[in-house]
């Protein structure tokens, strides 16, 4: 079974999180001034990388809170774990 760590609680089995799609996507300032292309893009386009991603999890069965991952797409791999508004490892300061 796949272990996943939490910041909070320490490693755990995967049945106890959920995914949230793509980490560090920033919601546009005005909205209003984007095209609906644009719009769409936001909501929809991802990246779908083969290698290293950036992921959004939830402890769901633990501590039920948000934070990222960075995941090997090809291997499954869960490389780091850190919390929501920190920076990937390797890369200082906060994200979205
Ligand atoms: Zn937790």
């Amino acid at each position: 079974m796949l272990l996943i760590k939490c910041p909070w609680c320490g490693e755990r089995p995967e049945l106890e999180f959920s995914y949230g799609g793509e980490a560090h996507i920033a919601r546009p300032a005005d909205p209003t001034r984007l095209d609906d292309e644009q719009w769409a893009a936001f909501l929809y386009f991802r990246n779908n990388p083969k290698g290293l991603h950036a992921e959004r999890w939830r402890h769901v069965h633990g501590c039920g809170r948000v934070f990222n991952a960075q995941r090997d797409t090809v291997s499954d791999a869960i490389v780091a774990t850190y919390k929501a508004g920190e920076k990937p490892p390797g890369q200082s300061g906060s994200s979205p």
